[in-house]
């Protein structure tokens, strides 16, 4: 178990990120990662729990979802699409859901998530805040370089398209409840009789999950 040299619980985002830079501190969310981690140096950690980043939003097409939400509400709340909600269920064990969030799963880009595979299937974009400055990015382009985007600064939140006419997870892994060696979501929007739109993610194939555009490309206006 990590040990903490400094705990600080904010209850603003704003005071979270001058803190962060003040003490050279790391976020701490849901702690599967940042407190299990190899003790070496003690570290700080700035708790997220009260910066009211825990609300989910659908709203014209699209589900907002606060970066402190716990991977069990996607599974339990009717306002997740289905597609998400399973793929969260099958990111661990029940203990581990109600713990870990949907920011520190973006933050972390594990590349055997099913979570992340799910959102980039759902054309997910992320809320990034820094100390002086606000972005939106893609979920594609914040895996390609997470540290770079990040820049020490805190997720708020991700957004997810929440229309599909199909949708389909599938996953190889030792045993059902086992992490998937290989992780494929599809998201499919027809116009007609035809594939007006197609998104294909996969996860375990790469150091972090991807999208796989090119086949994405020869799917569209498809029969
Ligand atoms: C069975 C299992 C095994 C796993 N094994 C590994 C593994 O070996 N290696 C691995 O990397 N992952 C692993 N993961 C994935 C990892 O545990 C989760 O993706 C994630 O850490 C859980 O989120 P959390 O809320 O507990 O994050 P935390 O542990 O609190 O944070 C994770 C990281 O994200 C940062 N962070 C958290 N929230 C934010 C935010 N809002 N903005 C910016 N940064 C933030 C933290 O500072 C930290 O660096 C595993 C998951 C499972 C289910």
């Amino acid at each position: 178990m990590r040990r903490i040299r400094q705990y600080f619980k904010p209850d603003s985002v704003e005071e979270a990120l001058a803190l962060l830079q003040s003490y050279d501190a790391r976020p701490l969310a849901g702690g599967q990662r940042v407190l299990v981690e190899e003790p070496s140096e003690p570290v700080s950690v700035v708790d997220l729990q009260a910066l009211g980043l825990d609300g989910l939003v659908r709203q014209d097409g699209r589900l907002g979802i606060g970066a402190m939400v716990r991977l069990q509400t996607l599974v339990e709340s009717a306002l997740v699409p289905p597609l998400l909600g399973d793929a969260a269920r099958r990111e661990g064990p029940l203990t581990y859901r109600h713990a870990a969030t949907v920011g520190g799963t973006v933050a972390t880009g594990d590349a055997l998530s099913c979570v992340l595979v799910a959102l980039l299937a759902l054309d997910a974009e992320v809320h990034i805040r820094h100390a002086d400055s606000s972005q939106t990015v893609s979920l594609e382009d914040l895996l390609a370089d997470p540290a770079g985007v990040l820049r020490g600064g805190l997720i708020t939140g991700v957004e997810v398209l929440t229309g599909a006419d199909g949708t389909a997870f599938a996953m190889v892994a030792r045993t059902p409840r086992d992490q998937p060696i290989v992780a494929a979501v599809v998201r499919v929007v027809r116009r007609g009789d035809r594939c007006a739109e197609a998104r294909i993610a996969l996860g375990g194939v790469a150091a972090r999950p991807l999208r796989l555009r090119e086949v994405e490309a020869l799917l569209s206006d498809v029969p």
